[in-house]
C-alpha cells in the first residue's frame, strides 16, 4: 500500500480523498493555489505545497508544478480528484513516466474515453447501444446536412473533447444547422483545445442514468448499481439519486451486465461510470467518465462500500475482495449539490461565509469544505457542499432531505438551497415524474 498520497485537487473532493487516506493510515500532501491556503484539507494534510497563483492554468492544471510537488514531498501516488486533470491522459502519462502511481485507469483508457467519438466506437464494439449519430463531422461540409437529415431533427452537436455540460448545441431545424455547427466548433476550440465535433439524435425527454463500475488488475469487474442524474440545469447535474427508480428491473439488470462486460472487454482498471440516456424503455450510451464522480456518495450510501478507498486499493494493485453477489442495494439515497450561486439568477456568489451549520442526523451525510470564516474564492467551481439523505425508500429519503435543507444554515453568500427546497416540495419530482427537462418544463428555469 502507498505510504504517501498527493491530492491534486481542491474543495470538498480533496477533503473526501484526504479522509479516506487518513482512515487507511496513508500520509497526505495537499497542493493548493495562492487563493486556497485556507482550505480545510490543506490545514488537515500532513504536508502542503503551494503550487502557483489562483488561476487554474498556473496551479491546478500545472503538470510540472504538481509533479515537482510529488518529488519534493517524496509521495508515492497522485489522486487527481474530480475535474482539473482527473481525465487528462497526458497528465496520467507524465505521472507514470516520473515514477509515481496515478490513482485512476491507465492513460490509454483515459484517452479513448476522453474523446466522445472514440468512446462511442469502443463501447459499441462490445455491444453497447449508443445514441444514433455520426463520427467526426465538418462544420462547413454540405455532407453534414445530409447526415443530419438522415439522423432526423432535432439533433445535438457536441464537442468530442467536451465536459461539464459545455460545448453542446441543440439544432431544431435545418436552417440553423450551419450556424450552430460553427458555434459549437468555436466553443470547442476555445474551451477544450480541440475543434472536433460530432452530431447525435437529440432525445426529447430522456432520463440520465449511469452505472458505477470498478475493475481491478486481475480482471475482476463489479457494478455498484446505478444513479439517476436527470435533474440538471444547463446539462449540469444538481440532484442525483441511487438507485434508478421506475425502470423495469430486467432492463436495469441488462444494462448493468452490459456495462460490466464492456469494462472487461476494454480491460478497464479503476473506478468508472458509463453514462446513458434512457428513453422509451431503451438505454443509449453517451459517454464514460474515467474517474471518481461527484455523486459517488449516494452509491456509497446504498451499497455501504467506500469507493475512494476501493479506488486507492485498486491503484495499489490489490484485487477487489468481494463478489458481485455480496454487493447489495439497500434503500434509496439522494444528493443535493449546493452551489455558491443565487437560487433564481444563478449569479455566482463567492465571498466570506460568516456562519455555516451543516445539517446532520440519522443517515444524513454532508461533504463540504466550508466552515464559518471561510472565504469562497471567485476562481473555481461553485460547488460548496453535497448533502445526501438515505432511507428505506425514495419518499422517505425526500422527507429527510427536506429537513436537512431546512436545517442547513449558510450566511454571507448566496446559495441554491432555496431551489433545492422548492424541488423537494414539488409534486412531479416527489412522484418521480422527471426527465432531463424537469427544470425547464416544470419549474420554468432555463
Ligand atoms: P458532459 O460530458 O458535458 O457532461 P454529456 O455527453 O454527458 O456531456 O451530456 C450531458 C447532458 O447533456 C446529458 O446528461 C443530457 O442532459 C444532455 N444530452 C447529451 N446528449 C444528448 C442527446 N443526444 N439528447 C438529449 N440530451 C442530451
Amino acid at each position: 500500500m502507498f505510504k504517501k498520497i498527493l491530492i491534486a485537487n481542491r474543495g470538498e473532493v480533496a477533503l473526501r480523498v484526504l479522509r479516506a487516506c487518513k482512515e487507511m493510515g496513508i500520509a497526505t500532501v495537499a497542493i493548493y493555489s495562492e487563493a486556497d491556503k485556507d482550505l480545510k484539507h490543506v490545514k488537515m494534510a500532513d504536508e502542503s505545497v503551494c503550487i502557483g497563483p489562483a488561476e487554474s492554468a498556473k496551479s491546478y492544471l500545472n503538470i510540472p508544478a504538481i509533479i515537482s510537488a510529488c518529488e519534493v514531498t517524496d509521495s508515492d501516488a497522485i489522486h487527481p480528484g474530480v475535474g482539473f486533470l482527473a481525465e487528462n491522459d497526458h497528465f496520467a502519462e507524465q505521472v507514470l513516466a516520473s515514477g509515481y502511481t496515478f490513482i485512476g485507469p491507465d492513460p490509454e483508457s483515459i484517452k479513448i474515453m476522453g474523446n466522445k467519438i472514440s468512446a462511442k466506437e469502443a463501447v459499441s464494439n462490445s455491444g453497447m447501444q449508443c445514441v444514433p449519430g455520426t463520427g467526426r463531422i465538418s462544420a462547413t461540409n454540405r455532407e453534414t446536412m445530409e447526415i443530419a437529415k438522415k439522423v432526423g431533427y432535432p439533433v445535438i452537436i457536441k464537442a468530442a473533447a467536451g465536459g461539464g455540460g459545455k460545448g453542446i448545441q441543440i439544432v431544431e431545424e435545418e436552417a440553423d444547422l450551419l450556424d450552430k455547427l460553427q458555434l459549437t466548433q468555436r466553443e470547442a476550440l476555445n474551451s477544450f483545445g480541440s475543434d472536433e465535433i460530432y452530431l447525435e439524435k437529440f432525445l426529447t425527454s430522456p432520463r440520465h442514468v449511469e452505472i458505477q463500475i470498478a475493475g481491478d488488475n486481475a480482471g475482476n469487474v463489479i457494478h455498484f448499481f446505478e444513479r439517476d442524474c436527470s435533474i440538471q440545469r444547463k446539462n449540469q447535474k444538481i440532484i442525483e439519486e441511487a438507485p434508478a427508480f421506475g425502470i423495469p428491473e430486467e432492463k436495469l439488470q441488462e444494462i448493468r451486465q452490459v456495462s460490466v462486460d464492456t469494462c472487461k472487454e476494454l480491460n478497464y482498471k479503476g473506478l468508472g461510470t458509463f453514462e446513458f440516456l434512457y428513453e422509451n424503455g431503451e438505454f443509449y450510451f453517451i459517454e464514460m467518465n474515467t474517474r471518481l464522480q461527484v455523486e459517488h456518495t449516494i452509491t456509497e450510501m446504498i451499497t455501504g462500500i467506500d469507493l475512494v478507498k476501493l479506488q486507492i486499493k485498486i491503484a495499489a494493485g490489490e484485487e477487489i475482495r468481494f463478489s458481485q453477489e455480496e454487493i447489495n442495494c439497500r434503500g434509496h439515497a439522494i444528493e443535493c449539490r449546493i452551489n455558491a450561486e443565487h437560487s433564481e439568477t444563478f449569479i455566482p456568489s463567492p465571498g466570506l461565509v460568516t456562519e455555516f451549520h451543516p445539517p446532520g442526523g440519522f443517515r444524513i451525510r454532508t461533504d463540504s469544505h466550508l466552515y464559518s470564516g471561510y472565504k469562497v474564492p471567485q476562481y473555481y467551481d461553485a460547488l460548496i457542499a453535497k448533502i445526501c439523505s438515505h432511507s428505506k425508500d425514495r419518499l422517505d429519503a425526500i422527507r429527510k432531505m427536506r429537513v436537512a435543507l431546512e436545517e442547513m444554515y449558510i450566511e454571507g453568500i448566496d446559495t441554491n438551497t432555496d431551489l433545492h427546497d422548492k424541488i423537494f416540495h414539488e409534486k412531479n419530482f416527489v412522484e418521480g415524474n422527471i426527465s432531463i427537462n424537469y427544470l425547464k418544463e416544470i419549474l420554468n428555469i432555463s
